[in-house]
């Protein structure tokens, strides 16, 4: 990782106290990813057929097919792991019973990566109670072990996408629901994919969700704690999407970290009524 990502996380770290703990496993972990080179075996299909198929909605990939390296994600996803059994974490209990059922069955992280990666929300929370973890313990620790392979495919296929043609609410890359969303120094906004990353350009007055676009069914509120952050959300359909605005705050920080430490937005916003943005 590099030593100006680490700085960003320790200015933070400061400036969210909050926060210290989700921020310095973060770090932690970000460390192991380095020096991970994925193998992804994938024959792309023929320009044309993908330049039809992306007119018509279909993302590149999808979830459940996407060409990661199951094998380099289960072993980082187990020396992951292993870094958490070895913090005193509140969960570390649950973390020890997961590490040891990872030992006795090594089907286990892939059956927990593919839940995931196919939105089987029943089966996460099955094998998260089998150890005694929250599912999104499970769930992040999936994103970060799949991460190699998801930066390596955005940087290979990200050429293909012609973002000036992709009006969807999800991930031309992946098919994902964003996560979060930031609106740019002209006040353009992008929308940020929940499991690899990528970033495309979304009308402002139109929700991704259910792509409702009338003006009096969608708003937004602020955060009083933090100028800057804005929740915007739609009553048709009651999702949310957490909104960073740059030309307010200049943040340098990746957006995934972003989403992590704006929990009490999240909070705000299922007080309020509003359904998690994605699952
Ligand atoms: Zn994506
Ligand atoms: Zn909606």
């Amino acid at each position: 990782m590099s030593e100006e990502l680490l700085e960003q996380i320790d200015r933070l770290i400061q400036k969210r106290p909050m926060y210290k703990e989700t921020l310095t496993v973060y770090r932690d972990l970000m460390s192991f990813l380095n020096d991970i080179e994925p193998e992804i075996k994938y024959e792309p299909a023929d320009e044309l057929v993908h330049d039809i198929k992306m007119k018509e909605g279909f993302p590149l990939f999808s979830r459940e097919d996407l060409p990661v390296d199951l094998k380099a994600a289960s072993s980082l996803y187990h020396r992951l792991l292993e870094h958490l059994c070895s913090r005193k974490r509140k969960d570390r209990e649950g973390l020890e019973k997961a590490l040891t059922v990872a030992q006795a069955d090594p089907n286990w992280i892939r059956s927990v990566i593919a839940a995931s990666l196919s939105g089987d929300e029943a089966a996460t929370v099955n094998m998260a109670q089998e150890v005694n973890l929250e599912p999104v313990v499970l769930r992040f620790l999936t994103h970060m072990a799949l991460r190699p392979s998801l930066n390596t495919l955005k940087e290979s296929y990200s050429g293909r996408i012609q973002n000036d043609r992709w009006d969807y609410g999800y991930c031309p890359l992946c098919g994902s629901s964003p996560d979060v969303a930031y609106l740019n120094e002209e006040g353009k906004r992008f929308l940020h994919c929940e499991l690899c990353g990528y970033e495309w350009y979304y009308q402002r007055l139109k929700c991704p969700f259910c792509e409702n676009n009338e003006p009096e069914e969608l708003g937004y509120f602020v955060s009083e704690e933090e100028e800057g952050f804005r929740v915007d959300f739609c009553k048709k359909c009651n999702r949310y999407v957490k909104t960073l605005d740059k030309r307010v705050i200049v943040s340098l920080v990746p957006l995934e970290l972003e989403n992590l430490v704006t929990l009490h937005l999240d909070i705000l916003a299922h007080e309020q009524g509003f359904k998690a943005p994605h699952g």
